[in-house]
């Protein structure tokens, strides 16, 4: 008999004799620590000589019996030992187990809880605080994002995370609901993808039967709720119903204080009739922006798929995958995965020439930086770059900055701050900057022969 065993056959026995034997001597029974059963001798001590005394003299054919029973040892029988010191320690032995199998017990409990809200929730395990990454092209956005979990609704209210695909959208959105879930799980966590959203409105708002019971249910679904994440906004562009009812939503949970977290893979302006009523609803919190990572942040990601994949990796394979695949990094875990996948299949390590042989990139990656993108465009207008970077305000010099700080946007994807750091402007100037160039390339064609032969000498086109 292990000590659980044990434990649980005294506990019967106990139960019984506590059931059977008068109120008289219960205390004398809870004085009783069990503390081994071999060759049909239940040996119990205690620490009173009177438990031993009474009990032996009065009810040991009793006891005996019983243990017979719940044994079903007809010759088994009770040995009671009278020791202080020997009761005491069996007592605090069995006070610890019974402490740690209610840890277990608890522990146990809060796993099945959290796994139950993380997929009712709809989250992905592997979208944690714990596995981002973080690099310049995102510390901004992780740190907003970590602000909120750690205080929703008090500090950026919407908090809309923008970027383009594959650069870690989701996975900082769906961070933020397991951060909640595992640190606060009285609060109710709910992510949806916005073209999930659209289709259970157009369902419920066309069911002809109990419409209005129907759309009540939708409404409760997306309001009674503490935290809401809402995946890839951009899907509500000119659906004007979805609109109406997204507004609704996000002023119900607005007012009652939810916090509401949304991702998109351009600005609020950007999307395509997008009402003005719901544009600016999205950009009354903190806006965020995620930009393709630099090299070092890319070789971090994939050392981090090496580690938790247990592999063993030639680290010149991890730097030219990482070299090659800068601009998504959905599409670097795919390289990654599928170098990973080839050489387990055919029992091949994990080096430089075989990604080579798997991925077949090509070499020449453009090298864009900003330096370059300057100096061309500065020589192409004719004016001193220094005077680019400095405060210079004459139309000439306007116009040759605004036209670098649009093709170092388009060119290299890279965050307005860091494009507003390198032009010595703040982050919302080289953002103006771009969208002045963007909105008049079309209509003007000066501009955009000018912008056609600065992409020519930088041999991008
Ligand atoms: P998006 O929603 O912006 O299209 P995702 O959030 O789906 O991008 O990210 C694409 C893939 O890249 C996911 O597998 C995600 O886990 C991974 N990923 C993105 N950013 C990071 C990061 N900073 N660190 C580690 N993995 C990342
Ligand atoms: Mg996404």
């Amino acid at each position: 008999m292990n000590s659980i065993e044990l434990k649980r056959f005294w506990e019967k026995v106990k139960e019984e004799l506590i059931g059977s034997l008068p109120e008289s001597v219960h205390p004398w029974l809870y004085s009783l620590e069990v503390s081994g059963f071999d060759k049909g001798v239940l040996t119990v001590v205690t620490g009173q000589a009177m438990a031993r005394d009474w009990l032996k003299k009065n009810h040991l054919d009793n006891i005996n019996a019983i243990v017979q029973e719940i044994s079903k040892n007809e010759n088994a029988r009770i040995n009671i030992i009278y020791d202080v010191n020997a009761a005491k320690q069996i007592k605090k032995e069995a006070e610890k187990i019974h402490k740690k199998e209610l840890e277990i017990q608890l522990k146990e409990q809060a796993m099945d809880n959290l796994s139950y809200m993380q997929s009712s929730a709809n989250l992905n395990l592997k979208y944690k605080f714990e596995n981002f990454v973080i690099g310049d092209n995102n510390k901004f956005a992780h740190s907003a994002a970590m602000a909120v979990a750690k205080s929703p609704s008090k500090k950026y209210n919407p908090l809309f995370i923008y970027g383009n695909a594959g650069l870690g959208k989701t996975h900082l959105m769906q961070a933020i609901g397991h951060y909640t879930i595992f640190n606060n799980p009285k609060l109710k966590v709910k992510y949806t993808k916005t073209d999930d959203y659209i289709n259970d409105f157009i369902s419920n708002s066309r069911k002809t039967n109990n419409s209005i019971e129907n759309m009540s249910k939708f409404n409760k679904k997306y309001t009674n709720i503490d935290i809401i994440l809402i995946d890839d906004i951009q899907f509500l562009e000119s659906k004007e119903k979805s609109m109406e009812r997204m507004q609704h939503t996000f002023d119900t949970l607005y007012n009652k204080g939810k916090q509401i977290v949304i991702t998109s893979d351009r600005l609020p302006n950007d999307i395509p009739k997008l009402t003005e009523a719901l544009a600016s609803r999205f950009q009354m919190g903190l806006m965020v922006e995620l930009t393709p990572p630099d090299l070092n942040t890319r070789i971090e990601i994939i050392r981090k798929l090496v580690n938790d994949n247990d592999i063993n990796a030639e680290d010149d394979a991890i730097k030219y995958i990482a070299k090659n695949f800068s601009k998504n990094i959905r599409e670097l875990e795919g390289a990654f995965t599928k170098v990973c996948a080839y050489a387990e299949l055919n029992n091949k390590d994990f080096t430089l020439n075989l990604a080579k042989e798997i991925l077949k990139c090509k070499e020449n990656e453009n090298n864009l930086t900003f330096d370059k993108i300057l100096d061309v465009t500065s020589k192409y207008y004719k004016v001193d770059a220094k005077e680019i970077i400095g405060n210079a305000r004459n139309q000439r010099i306007s116009t040759t900055r605004q036209v670098a700080i649009y093709l170092c946007r388009e060119l290299t994807n890279q965050s307005f701050e860091a494009i507003g750091d390198f032009f010595n402007k703040k982050h919302t100037t080289a953002m103006y900057s771009y969208e002045q160039i963007k909105s008049k390339i079309d209509t003007n064609s000066e501009l955009s022969i000018a912008i056609r032969e600065i992409k020519q000498a930088l041999k991008v086109i």
